[in-house]
């Protein structure tokens, strides 16, 4: 009998919404497929009972994978992985951002024996051929194991380029039903998200990119992306792809080579991808955008992060406050809409970038009233430039992996917060942002418009004001709303005006 490797992608959420491609399970497969071995691809979101599958293959296992980020998935690895343990005595590696981020903490734990660091493909694959041939993986560059009671980390290895790597396996994934995972989803609004381009060439001192990739960034072949639009569109019936690239738009000609393509080959499909504003201001023309819109781009995601410049400063974007507006109004006129990816509260004058920061966002919204917005509280994470800074003002990340979920699961807090960012930030998103769109009301259901309406027609010019002269003091507006809709008028409420919407 071959033997058996399980790779296990636990889920993502507690609330099960995000229906993405497990890429961490395709990557890994790819790297040892050519071995005389069974491989067995665990997605947590569509093989719910999964501990019958490790049952069953117990005894033949050589190891199991689990890949895991920073976050909620580390609930979902240790489930795993504790179950592989307690029928089998075959060793457990774990891989991804988390490991790679805190390789002791999770090393320590007893129910993982080995971690893969950085760029894992290579490592994987060795690791797995070395077992396989009952070798000592005790050197290879990128792994990380225990012996004595001592941790032991190999170097990551250098980076490899991708585009050598052979080429993933989308069947091996049941991709419909991702798409229908959230419930069935009718055609014209069927999407997936696709990778066509690993690393990026900025160093922003947040952003533990660099800490894998340098500031590389590895475009795939254009004609293999539309080989695999194509296949999206005849098997899936997928009418928008989300690029899920962490700088897509890094190289002004592999972006023109590959909207060309998607205009030529008549994909026909819709398309969002992320941008830094300051390089895809500097390096698109309107003429370019023009192609970009024709090729389908609905949306682009911007990383603003910040309307205060001392923060865009410090966390070295090289841009401008004013790019982030610059940049709304550019693609607005080529009918692109964008959402901005933000954080507030960082440790040197939270008050500061807070305030700023809503400013920005609310001026941005004044512009195109489709802005979308991501705000997030500043999280300092290891292995990047700011972390230092962050310690030196008194944060304190938990030290075992049981007390970083429960920091997960717990609303996020650092030693220079306020207790009330959370309260302003409530209003902000669920009142401000979403009136700063004098068409809002047409959200509402019927029942409920006119008053929608008349609230509309009378806050817009108040907040148009407060946006104007940066003066959000003294939310009376926010929270009688707040007052009037926790009293039952409307529950669905806080539902419709999300700020983050993924379109399947
Ligand atoms: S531009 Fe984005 S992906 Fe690149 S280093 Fe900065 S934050 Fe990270």
């Amino acid at each position: 009998m071959k033997k058996t490797v399980i790779l296990f992608f636990p889920l993502l959420e507690s609330n099960n919404v995000a229906s993405n491609v497990p890429y961490a399970l395709l990557y890994l497969e790819r790297m040892i497929r050519h071995l005389e071995i069974n491989i067995i691809l665990i997605d947590e979101r569509l093989t719910k009972d999964y501990e019958k599958i490790i049952e069953d293959n117990a005894n033949n296992l050589l190891f199991a994978g689990v890949s895991s980020m920073i976050g909620y998935q580390i609930t979902g690895a240790i489930k795993f992985s504790k179950k592989v343990k307690s029928v089998s005595s075959s060793p457990i590696i774990w891989g991804g951002w988390f490991p790679t981020v805190f390789p002791e903490m999770i090393l320590k734990e007893n129910y993982v024996d080995y971690i893969c660091i950085g760029q894992g493909e290579i490592p994987f694959q060795m690791f797995t051929e070395h077992l396989l041939n009952q070798k000592n993986v005790d050197e290879i560059n990128g792994i990380g194991y225990k012996t004595n009671n001592e941790l032991k980390i190999n170097f990551a290895s250098k980076l490899s380029n991708p585009i050598n790597y052979p080429k993933i396996n989308f069947d091996l994934i049941d991709i419909n039903a991702l798409i229908n995972y959230n419930g069935k989803v009718e055609t014209g609004f069927r999407g997936i998200d696709y990778i066509a381009t690993l690393g990026c060439p900025h160093n922003c001192a947040f952003c533990n990119l660099v800490y894998i990739f340098g500031r590389s960034w590895f475009p795939k072949e254009v004609s293999e992306i539309i080989t695999d639009l194509k296949y999206f569109k005849s098997k899936y019936d997928i009418s928008y792809v989300s690029f899920s690239d962490d700088n897509f738009f890094a190289n002004k000609k592999f972006i023109l080579e590959l909207c060309n393509s998607i205009i030529d080959s008549e994909l026909n499909i819709d398309w969002e991808a992320n941008a830094n504003p300051n390089s895809f201001l500097k390096t698109f023309s309107d003429e370019d955008i023009n192609i970009i819109n024709k090729s389908g781009c609905k949306k682009i995601k911007i990383g603003a992060e910040s309307g205060d410049q001392e923060i865009l400063d410090l966390i070295n974007k090289k841009t401008f406050v004013k790019n982030n507006l610059e940049i709304v109004r550019k693609l607005k006129k080529h009918n692109i809409d964008i959402r901005y990816f933000t954080m507030v509260c960082f440790p040197i004058n939270p008050d500061k970038d807070f305030k700023m920061t809503l400013n920005l966002i609310g001026k941005a919204k004044l512009i195109n009233r489709n802005l979308d917005v991501n705000i997030n509280l500043f999280k300092p994470i290891p292995k990047t430039e700011l972390y230092d800074l962050c310690l030196k003002h008194g944060f304190k990340y938990p030290k075992n992996t049981d007390d970083l979920i429960v920091f997960f699961a717990n609303k996020f807090t650092a030693p220079w917060y306020k207790s009330d960012y959370h309260k302003q930030l409530d209003d902000f998103i669920n009142f401000y942002l979403p009136f700063t769109n004098p068409f809002f009301f047409m959200k509402f259901p019927l029942k409920l418009r006119l008053f929608a309406f008349i609230l509309n027609i009378v806050i817009y010019p108040i907040l148009f004001l407060r946006i104007k002269l940066n003066f959000m003091k003294f939310p009376f507006e926010a929270r009688l709303f707040k007052k009037i809709i926790s009293s039952g008028l409307d529950n669905n409420y806080l539902n419709s005006v999300s700020t983050f919407k993924s379109r399947n």
